[in-house]
């Protein structure tokens, strides 16, 4: 597709079905294909399909790697990453161990952003040590920290922008200098910005993660994955890698985010609005120590957002000095968010971070304070903002 066209016109234009050439009409949206076999007409087809292949065509043999339904999406998460090819995975979670799988050996050792993902120190406590790979976890804001704890065998150099819960903002430019001044392969989870407020490859990063459960898809429906890349040889050891692996997504899913991803720019621009709005809100508390959202005019990352994104979206963490009776009342008197981890969905949501999964940060909330994450979904900005209100009222009370 014409890159020049902007990417609203862009997501509106992919994953369309030809026109069949005997009845001449066609379905505007691309069906789910499902299947697990491909058939040929003769051997001599089936030959020719195995050597176009083999040139790096996108040609499918087997049902695994998924038809025209996965080829279009894949070109989705190419052009909101400006990536040259995907591999989809059945979670984000899923995602993720693809690219450290593909890229990491027996001996080697990451540096991993301390603000990332959770799960991310599961995969890496459990099949990543056993495995015999070294990591070590680093505030990344701070290129020194880095270099200290850098080793001959560092390989893979591992963050998120922003952080998963406080939305620390990195400077992946100055990551990615970093990254290739000391050989290493710079991977960045760009679930935050899903290709479209924040694109990690076009900033130098070697490789792009999303968990396209949550802004690609949109609906809280379905559960994705994607690694982008655009460098040729590290595309073809994650190629080898995810064949291998037996990576597979269903059609319907694929279809789903299909569906899903037309409005993405749409859905993100609302997220943020709203999520500025209610920033202000807290911003105006008594209660409030601290809010947590790179797109408001006092966050810490503000200017490297600026810089950096091309938009936000409704993710936003408040440090709030209440009890943890208050907290508990004020979480749990909510009606319009409900609790919940996710987050990219129409839906309003909200997370109570307790204090061992803080501990794992940079930033430490005193014992006086609490920390929630919002998400906050496509309601009406008034409506949530009431909610939060009536909520606090009664937090306040006890
Ligand atoms: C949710 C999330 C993931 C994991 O995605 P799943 O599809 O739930 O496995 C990875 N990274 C970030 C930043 C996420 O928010």
């Amino acid at each position: 597709m014409d890159t020049k066209l902007s990417l609203l016109t862009q997501l509106q234009h992919l994953g369309t079905a030809p026109c069949d050439e005997t009845t001449p009409v066609a379905p505007v949206g691309l069906p789910s294909i499902r299947t697990s076999t491909v058939r040929f007409n003769t051997l001599e087809d089936l030959e020719a399909t195995y050597r176009r292949k083999s040139k790096g065509e996108r040609l499918v043999t087997y049902g695994r790697m998924g038809m025209e339904t996965h080829a279009a999406l894949e070109t989705v998460f190419c052009q909101l990453e400006g990536g040259k090819r995907c591999f989809l995975a059945s979670s984000g979670l899923g995602a993720i161990a693809m690219s450290l799988l593909s890229l990491l050996s027996a001996g080697d050792h990451m540096l991993v952003a301390d603000c990332v993902y959770g799960p991310v120190r599961h995969l890496a406590n459990t099949v990543l040590s056993r495995m015999n790979i070294e990591f070590t976890y680093v505030p990344a804001q701070s290129l020194d920290a880095l270099q200290a704890q850098l080793k001959a065998n560092t390989k893979v150099l591992y963050v998120e922008s922003p952080g998963s819960l406080l939305f620390e903002m990195l400077d992946i430019p100055a990551l990615a200098a970093f990254a290739k001044q000391h050989g290493l392969i710079l991977v960045v989870d760009n679930t935050w910005g899903s290709g479209y407020a924040y694109q990690p490859l076009e900033l130098g990063a070697d490789v792009s993660v999303i968990a396209g459960t949550k802004y690609v898809g949109g609906h809280s429906d379905l559960m994705l994955g994607a690694v982008v890349a655009k460098d040729k040889a590290l595309i073809e050891r994650i190629d080898l890698n995810q064949y291998a692996m037996g990576y597979s997504v269903s059609a319907d899913d694929a279809w789903l985010a299909i569906r899903g991803v037309r409005t993405l720019p749409i859905r993100m621009d609302q997220h943020a609005r709203s999520a500025l709005q209610v920033c202000r809100y807290f911003d105006d508390l008594p209660e409030t120590r601290r809010v947590f959202h790179p797109a408001f005019e006092k966050d810490a990352g503000h200017a490297l957002w600026k810089r950096d994104c091309t938009g936000s979206n409704g993710m936003l963490s408040i440090e709030l000095a209440l009890s943890d009776r208050q907290i508990r009342t004020f979480v749990n008197v909510l009606e319009l968010f409900s609790i919940g981890y996710s987050w990219g969905g129409f839906e309003s949501l909200i997370q109570w971070v307790d204090r061992p999964t803080l501990e794992n940060h940079a930033y430490w909330s005193r014992e006086d304070t609490q920390i929630i994450r919002l998400h906050i979904g496509l309601e009406s900005v008034t409506d949530l903002v009431d909610d939060l209100d009536q909520a606090l009222q009664k937090a306040r009370a006890i």
